[in-house]
């Protein structure tokens, strides 16, 4: 009988899977270890937009049309620092500012970050364990034509243009993983990688040694949902910085990527052509509809998950 669950996320695909998870579970059986590796200085405040988006969309405060930020918000507090000729292009809405703020506040004091993470999530009204997987700062950096870029600078200034000829996170070697994290991952019996960028959502966290060798070591089943269908992304560039890096730009290249942690990769119906290949390469594969547009689609394929994990026969080398 599977009791908990715990999700690896980056953004936008990530929190799809964690609202199906968070709609069909118990609440208390599921966390999330999100990544930090997009945070941010701007303006003085600490940004967090990938624990950010997974905040605002389990508490419901999300805009559904952006996929990211709260919904009616406003941009008032960005219109007088750009008068001051500050750099505005990292939208900061007014009440996502209000969250910066007392982040920032809380860190200044010393506060851990996760469990200033945590209490955030709490008072908006989320009643799953969002967690971070180091307390320590890690940066994902983008080597592109202009040079080494902060993530974000890669992702909104240059809006993913640039080609990348790298990847580094710094930070993440000597990146500690949280009690929180280790004591998730070693509890789960179903670990689900989100349908993330592997390389920039998920390499961060799987960058920091103790996170990668607490996987290796799991009890659990771990299982990783293709953020890509039909060797294309819903959105954002997987496939531009898989190809870029020279990985297979198709659920294939996902499959290979996290060959020897994962026992099972669940790809989209319209790849099913893909499963003897990866079977044979690399892990267990299922098929079902990943393309989440709607909450009811995103519980289906939880329950999808959830019903073939409780099946699946998981036999650990001793
Ligand atoms: P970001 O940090 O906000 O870019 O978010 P993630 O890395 O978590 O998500 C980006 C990835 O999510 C992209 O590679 C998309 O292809 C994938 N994605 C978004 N929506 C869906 C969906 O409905 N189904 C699947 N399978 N992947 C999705």
């Amino acid at each position: 009988m599977v009791k908990s669950y715990l999700i690896i996320a980056g953004g936008v695909g990530g929190a799809k899977i964690a609202e199906g998870f968070a709609s069909y579970c118990n609440p208390k059986d599921l966390s999330i270890i999100g990544n930090v590796g997009d945070d941010w200085e701007f303006h003085g405040l600490w940004v967090s937009p990938d624990i950010d988006t997974l905040t605002y969309t389990l508490s419901g405060l999300i805009d559904r049309e952006r996929g990211w930020g709260v919904s009616n918000e406003t941009f008032r507090a960005l219109g007088v620092l750009e008068k001051f000729g500050r750099e505005t292009w990292m939208q900061l809405g007014d009440q996502d500012l209000g969250l910066h703020i007392y982040r920032t506040e809380r860190r200044r004091k010393g506060d851990r970050p996760s469990i200033i993470a945590k209490d955030i999530a709490r008072a908006l009204g989320v009643n799953v364990d969002i967690i971070l997987p180091t307390d320590q700062p890690l940066n994902t950096m983008v080597k592109t034509s202009l040079g080494w870029l902060p993530f974000q600078e890669y992702f909104v200034k240059e809006r993913c243009k640039p080609t990348v000829e790298e990847i580094s996170f710094e930070g993440a070697d000597s990146a500690t993983i949280t009690p929180e994290a280790m004591e998730a991952i070693r509890s789960a019996d179903v670990i689900c990688i989100a349908p993330s960028n592997p390389i920039v959502s998920i390499g961060p966290i799987f960058a920091i040694p103790e996170i990668l060798n607490a996987i290796k070591e799991r009890k659990g089943l771990c299982i990783a949902v293709s953020p890509l269908i039909g060797g294309k992304a819903i959105k954002g560039p997987a496939v531009e910085i898989l190809q870029a890096l020279g990985h297979m730009p198709d659920s294939r290249g996902i499959a290979k990527l996290y060959h020897g942690l994962i026992d099972v990769i669940v790809i989209d119906e319209k790849d099913k052509y893909l499963t003897s290949y990866i079977e044979d390469s690399y892990c267990d594969v299922w098929v079902e509809n990943t393309l989440m547009l709607n909450l009811e689609d995103k519980i289906n394929l939880t329950k999808k998950i959830i019903q073939r994990a409780e099946n699946y026969n998981l036999v650990r080398p001793k």
